[in-house]
């Protein structure tokens, strides 16, 4: 494993604007944490808003020529920088391990998840097509063509530190758009560390720059209100994505919000219950459980509950804890204090209400912020956790009869992320996830995120959609060109 003093040491700690490594205008910096032990890994460099101004007036420069540069260039770029992140794989899943605290095999799972949003849109970038038609009436022709929407500002969470920012610079950039990104306080070292894959991978100064910062809003809500700046792309919780939508919505600012999940999962008498225990260990543990995808409500067909509830104890309660950099580590910290309060609190309700506690229950004594791999079972409807995102370690079981009652439990919620069903029963399933009001549906799957599939919500689970073939039309806007 690589030497964790030497790669501190080695990591870029300024912003990036302008294509330079540069200390925030006032000098100021803030402490980045490791979660295993609360200890400060390093300190960086804290944004104001008129590094923002500075940002932006880079970006704007350079936002003509960039939309202006081939685009097998641009694809160039963004597959040699696709290259970069695999060749540094083993700097960039230890970084993710220590500041955001998950089990060191997960962030070299998302080292290639998140690299692979370079590769994927590298090929998208040179086939964006616009068409060319007849009227029908006869009178005219309609050249129908995309541009880049122009200088965009990314707003990222701490959960994904790599993933979350490449699934919406590549995609900005294959487009032909300059983009500011402001990465979580939390875990902003992967996405400096990612400024310098890019400055080494060729990327013109200005067209990327990278922004932390520990007040959010200072920094961003100058953008908003400057014409220069075409969109805002959020990655984040419903209540930070409603305060966006609503400064966006005064500037006529275009969106996009990938928000927060609630995601069901459902198992249906017919079910092979080996396969949907494997499917709920990975739907609800990837990631310590801190994943908009993750399964929060698990909704068991009460012919088979028992069963399943018995052997999902047994793995939940074998699964080994710890800092996510030791071997065998299958579950690390929460990322902060608050994050571990919120998840006690809802386990606490749920208890205090009825629900049953079959493994786990409880924090573990510090240092770091570890909490228990925890079932409850029998989770009343007016338990919090039934409606809150959970967001940690925590799965929740109650009981249905017939498919109908499954549908309908599953739907209630005001979120529309993910959803799971395991059945063996393929016109069940085709069924099922017809009516499931989500944007996306796993079939007898625990994970279901893919580079070339369309990811987002519906409801108050956000707006638009990344990856795909649908994720580069986010940064493009159609232009018709009416000819005689
Ligand atoms: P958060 O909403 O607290 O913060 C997200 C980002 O917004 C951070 O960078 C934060 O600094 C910034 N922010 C907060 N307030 C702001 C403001 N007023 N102006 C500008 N920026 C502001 O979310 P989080 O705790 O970092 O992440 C967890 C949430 O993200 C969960 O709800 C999760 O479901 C969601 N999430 C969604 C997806 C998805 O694709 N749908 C993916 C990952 C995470």
């Amino acid at each position: 494993m690589r030497d964790v003093t030497a790669l501190l040491a080695s990591l870029p700690t300024g912003l990036w604007i302008d294509g330079q490594q540069a200390k925030a205008s006032e000098g100021a910096t803030f402490p980045v944490h490791d979660p295993a032990t609360g200890e400060v890994l390093l300190e960086v460099a804290d944004a104001t808003a008129g590094d923002g101004a500075r940002a932006l007036d880079a970006a704007a420069a350079c936002q003509r020529e960039w939309a202006a540069t081939p685009t097998r260039v641009r694809a160039e770029i963004l597959r040699r920088a696709w290259e970069l992140v695999i060749e540094r794989r083993d700097d960039f899943a230890l970084l993710m391990t220590l500041e955001m605290g998950k089990p060191l095999a997960e962030s070299d799972g998302e080292v290639t998840y998140g690299a692979e949003f370079l590769r994927w849109f590298s090929e998208e970038a040179v086939r964006v097509h616009g068409r060319f038609t007849p009227s029908p009436s006869g009178n005219g022709r309609i050249l129908v063509t995309k541009q880049p929407v122009g200088p965009t500002l990314a707003i990222t969470p701490w959960n994904f530190p790599l993933a979350m920012g490449t699934r919406k610079i590549a995609p900005a950039l294959a487009a032909g758009c300059t983009m500011l990104v402001k990465p979580a306080p939390e875990t902003p070292l992967t996405m400096l560390l990612l400024g310098q894959v890019f400055a080494d991978a060729g990327l013109p100064p200005g067209v990327l720059s990278i922004l932390p910062t520990s007040r959010a809003a200072q920094l961003t809500d100058p953008m908003f209100a400057d014409p220069r700046l075409r969109k805002v792309t959020f990655t984040g919780s419903t209540a930070v994505g409603k305060i966006l939508l609503a400064q966006a919505a005064t500037h006529v600012l275009r969106t996009s919000m990938e928000l927060g999940g609630n995601a069901p999962f459902v198992v249906f008498a017919d079910a092979n219950l080996d396969d949907a225990v494997d499917g709920a260990m990975a739907a609800k543990m990837r990631n310590i459980g801190e994943a908009c995808t993750a399964a929060n409500r698990f909704h068991v067909d009460n012919a088979v509950r028992q069963e399943f509830t018995a052997k999902l104890t047994a793995r939940m309660r074998a699964l080994k804890i710890g800092p996510g950099h030791l071997d065998g580590v299958q579950v690390g910290p929460l990322i902060n204090e608050r994050q571990r309060n919120t998840v006690s609190e809802l386990v606490f309700d749920a208890v205090a209400k009825g629900a049953v506690v079959t493994t786990g229950g409880a924090s573990q004594p510090g240092p770091g912020y570890f909490f228990e791999p925890t079932l409850l079972t029998d989770v009343p409807a007016d338990a919090r956790i039934l409606r809150e995102e959970v967001f940690g370690p925590v799965a929740a079981i109650t009981g249905f009869d017939g498919e109908a009652e499954g549908i309908a439990a599953a739907n209630d919620t005001e979120f529309g992320l993910a959803a799971y069903i395991y059945t063996t029963d393929l016109n069940r399933a085709l069924r099922v996830g017809e009516s499931l009001e989500s944007g996306m549906v796993g079939i007898n799957r625990g994970i279901i995120s893919d580079v070339a599939a369309p990811f987002g919500g519906i409801k108050q689970s956000g707006l638009g959609r990344e990856a795909g073939t649908e994720g580069i039309e986010e940064y493009l806007e159609t232009k018709y060109l009416a000819l005689p």
